[in-house]
Parts: structure tokens; sequence; C-alpha cells
């Protein structure tokens, strides 16, 4: 849990930024006397302390997004699309800025970090399409002059609580279609990496949102309770790990919200033998360790299927060397620090278990670690996994790739659906029959066909299967539309005297 330091309004240390709440359309400096740490992950240093809301704070936040929706909702879909359209357009000219922003607290590479914001612009897109999104069915003469026809519209004040990995994107996947479809919007963002949220927040003052429309409270589990327990919230959009995504789901049903939880992974890559296997190398090498293996979406184990293991493993091995660690800001670091000290030893406790548990350490990255008090660890890869070892069983969340060896494709696919997650998984083959056997048989929400990493576009949705979701929407794409609104189905008739009479029958159609 969050470190918490405790300080007024106005205190503030040398060198360190104070990084205050968004309410209402402008800065809010916490009263709780509450912060929390926020470092550069690449120096080590302390670089910005948050401030972590009080229930009053949330209450200011939901108060002021009620206030602007009673006006938000009422603006016509033509103007709500130019002003997505405003929002791309400021978006795509500086998210060189955002990936600054990005780069400096959570400390993916600047490439990194520009991809982030890219894909997150993607879905910036799609809801510029919202009046083509959310057209509804009408039924002519559904009965005897009688017309049916469905709509959609907002639900009021929805709240999105986010995960540190993705500080730019994860936001984008929720206010963006959120509030194109006439939402107002209460972001809680990760207290590791707070500062793209208010980043995001200027610009889309700059672009024209009203005030109130977006708003942002930073904080721990006292602002995600009053969030969830808050009466005048009607939706909560939640993405991060498992045991938390739980506890949103069920904390935020009990209190008759919507919800939707993305939690966390565990994603495979199957290797079969007839793979391309220097292929199958550059592509577990790139999913593996890209943006220092913290994404829901990062290849944590490698299934090695039959004799596709022995080249694999050696093909990774000869890749790991050229991994150039270091700064994300320098331009020729490729994958930079963990988000924190913390994190960091963690993960380097499971290159330890995995050695004392009977993995064999092909490639250790405590020994290749840079120098200095950044939050470094080297690349890592561990041989002969099996499904006992905790480096199989718990999401590392960082530069550690396990090899485990099957016997037979049947196995393979057996170790996915077994497995408690399905985020995300990948088929290496040349096969055609058999990759779309497999897109047929896997457990996961997110299939890759030689493709490592398959985020969906941001016009279909993206959400995983088992412990990797709760509740039944997934983010972005046209679920996004569906969860944000609810439907109303109207049934009418125009004054015709001639036709009208007492029936206390039940309503025919025919
Ligand atoms: P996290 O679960 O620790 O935190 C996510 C959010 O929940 C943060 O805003 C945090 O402040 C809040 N939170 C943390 N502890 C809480 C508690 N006890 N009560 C209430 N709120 C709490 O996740 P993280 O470490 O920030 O992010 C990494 C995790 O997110 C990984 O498990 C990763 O797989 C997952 N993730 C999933 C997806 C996906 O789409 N499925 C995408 C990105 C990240």
């Amino acid at each position: 849990m969050t470190e918490v330091i405790h300080r007024t309004a106005d205190e503030q240390r040398e060198g360190v930024s104070r990084i205050n709440h968004w309410i209402g359309g402008r800065l809010v400096p916490g009263q709780s006397g509450r912060t929390g740490p926020v470092y550069n992950p690449a120096t080590g240093q302390q670089t910005g302390e948050v401030d972590l809301a009080t229930v009053e704070e949330v209450d200011a936040a939901v108060a002021a997004a009620k206030e602007a929706y009673e006006s938000w909702r009422k603006v016509s879909l033509a103007k709500r699309a130019e002003l997505m359209f405003n929002i791309r357009e400021l978006v795509h000219e500086r998210r060189e800025e955002a990936a600054r922003i990005l780069t400096s607290e959570h400390g993916k590479v600047l490439s990194d970090a520009l991809g982030e914001a890219t894909r997150g612009l993607e879905v910036i897109e799609f809801a510029c399409g919202i009046p083509t999104l959310l057209k509804g069915d009408f039924s002519e003469q559904a009965s005897t002059g009688i017309d049916v026809y469905s709509i959609r519209q907002p639900l009021g004040v929805v709240a999105g609580i986010t995960p540190f990995n993705f500080p730019v994107m994860v936001p984008m996947w929720m206010w963006a279609p959120a509030i194109a479809c006439g939402n107002t919007f209460v972001l809680k963002p990760s207290e590791k990496d707070p500062s793209a949220s208010l980043w995001t927040a200027e610009l889309l003052k700059e672009a024209g949102l009203p005030d109130g429309v977006f708003n942002v409270v930073h904080g721990d589990k006292v602002a995600v309770d009053a969030l969830l327990e808050h009466p005048g919230v009607a939706a909560i959009s939640f993405v991060g790990s498992t045991p938390i995504a739980r506890y949103i789901y069920e904390t935020g049903t009990k209190h008759g919200k919507r919800v939707q939880a993305l939690g966390g992974a565990k994603n495979h890559m199957i290797v079969l033998p007839d793979a391309d296997i220097d292929m199958a190398a550059d592509a577990a090498v790139s999913a593996g360790y890209g943006s220092a293996g913290e994404r829901c979406m990062a290849v944590s184990v490698l299934v090695a299927v039959g004799d596709a293991a022995d080249p694999l493993v050696e093909a990774i091995k000869a890749r790991l060397p050229k991994v150039k660690v270091g700064d994300g800001m320098q331009p020729d670091s490729e994958m930079g620090p963990l988000v924190t000290r913390e994190h960091r030893d963690k993960v380097a406790s499971y290159i330890a278990s995995g050695s004392e548990q009977g993995a064999t350490v092909v490639a250790d990255g405590r020994e290749s670690t840079p120098d200095g008090d950044g939050f470094f660890l080297g690349v890592s890869l561990l041989d002969n996994v099996t499904t006992e070892m905790d480096a199989y069983r718990d999401e590392i969340f960082g530069p550690v790739l396990s090899v485990v060896r099957a016997a037979s494709y049947d196995e393979a696919i057996g170790l996915v659906n077994d497995n408690p997650y399905g985020n995300g998984v990948a088929l290496f083959t040349r096969d055609g029959g058999v990759a779309r056997q497999f897109q047929f048989d896997v457990s996961a929400g997110m299939v890759g066909i030689n493709v490592p990493i398959p985020v969906p576009v941001a016009y279909y949705s993206f959400g995983g299967w088992k412990a990797s979701l709760f509740g039944d929407s997934h983010a972005y794409g046209p679920e996004s539309i569906h969860f944000y609104t609810r439907g109303k189905v109207v049934t009418s008739r125009w004054p015709d005297p001639a036709t009208s009479k007492v029936d206390l029958g039940f309503p025919q159609t025919r």
C-alpha cells in the first residue's frame, strides 16, 4: 500500500512538486494532510508528493461532476463530436509532452511512452464517431399506428480507477467514450505516477471541455472506497491487479453501481515446433521485456513445445545481452527501470525463488543491473519452470520470462486453459489449421496468432476472461459505448381519435 507522508496543504519540500486534485476545472490543493511520494524511477529520487483525498474531497469532485452533467448531457452530438476532434488534435500535437511525463514518473523509455499515448489517441479517434455510435433502431408500424424506437442515454457521473502502468492510455480508454456518451467523469489515477492525469485535465480544458466534466481526485483506498460507496456515482471502470479488481467489483455492485473491473494477467506464448524460431525469439524478447514487463499484456510464460525448446531458449539467450537497459530519457535505452524500489525487489525475488524451486536460471537480471540508485533490474530468463513454482503461479509484472517445456500442443493449451487468468495469449506456428483450432479452444479474451501482444485496435474492445475481468463488459470500442449508456425503448402512437377506446386487456401487437 502507499507510503503516507503527513503535510499541510501549503507545506512543500524543496525540489519536490506538490501534485493537487483537479475539481471543477481548476487545481485544488488537498486538505487531508496526507500525501504519497512520487519518484523518478531512473534516479531513485523523490520528485513529487501527491495529495491523498479525503471522503469530503471525493464528495466535492462528484458534486462538480454532477453539476456539470445537467448541461453536458444536453450538448448536441455534433458539438460533442467537434470537441472530441479538438481533443484528438491537441493530444496528437502534444503527445511528446505526455511521453516525457510518463517516462519521468513511470520509468518506461520515451519511445514506449510515445507508443502508449498514440494507442490512447486511437480510442479518442473512435470516440469522435459518437454520433454514429449512438444511433438507435427504429421500427415503423410495429403495431397499427405504433412506432417503436430505441435510444441510449448517459448514466450520469462515472468514475475511473486506474493502474500505474499506463497513466495516459488506460484513463483514455475510460474518459474518452464516457464523456462522448454524455457522462461526466471522476478519475482516481495511480498515486505512483499521478502527473499525467493533470496534463490530461489541462489539455481537455484547453480543448474546450466545460469545467466539471472531467475531474481528478488523487488518493489511496480512502478515495477509492468513497467512490465505490458514493450514491452520486453511477458506474465504475477499474483497471489494476486481480485482488483489487475483485474487491472493486464486489463493493461497487453491492452499492448498486455498474462495474467493469479489469484485473491482472499471466500471458502465455506457445511456440510450436514448426514455428519460425527467430521470429518467435524476437517476439518473446519484445513482449517479455518491453516496458520492463510492466504490461498487462506482457508475455510472462513461454510454452516451448517439443523440439522447439532448445533452439528457442538459445535464440532468446543470444538476444538478451543486446537489450540496452537504462534511463528511459536516453534515446538508446530500450528498457527502463521498474516503478518503485519495492516492486523491483519483489520482481528480483522471483529469480531467487525460481532457482531454489528447481528452475534453470539462464540469465539473471540481478547481475546485469545498471549502477546507481534507480530501480533497475536487468533481463532474466528462467528455463524448466513448472506449474508449482512461484514464478509460474504469480503475476511477476517485471522483466522475468519463464520457459515451460511441454511435450505436445494439447499439453500447452491445457496450461493456458487451466490458468486462473485469461487476458492475452499467443500462438506461434506456420500451421493455419492448428491456429484456427487454437482460436476456437483457448480460454482467453485476446488471442494473437504469430502476434505476441494482441491488444485489439480501438474499434474492437479490450478485455480478458476468468480472473482477468470482473463484470461482463470489456474496455473501449463498442462495449464501452454500451457500458457508459443505458437503453430506453419508446413505443409511440400519435393521437387518432378514431381508434381510441377503453381496453383493459394486455396490449397486443397483432
Ligand atoms: P493496483 O491494483 O495496485 O492499483 C490499481 C488502482 O487501485 C490504483 O489506482 C490504486 O490506487 C488502487 N488501489 C490499490 N490498492 C487498493 C486497495 N487496497 N483498495 C482500493 N484501491 C486500491 O495495480 P497497479 O500495481 O497500479 O497496476 C498493475 C496491475 O494492473 C497488474 O496486475 C496489471 O496486470 C494490471 N493491469 C491490467 C490491465 C488490464 O487491462 N487487464 C491493464 C493494465 C494493468
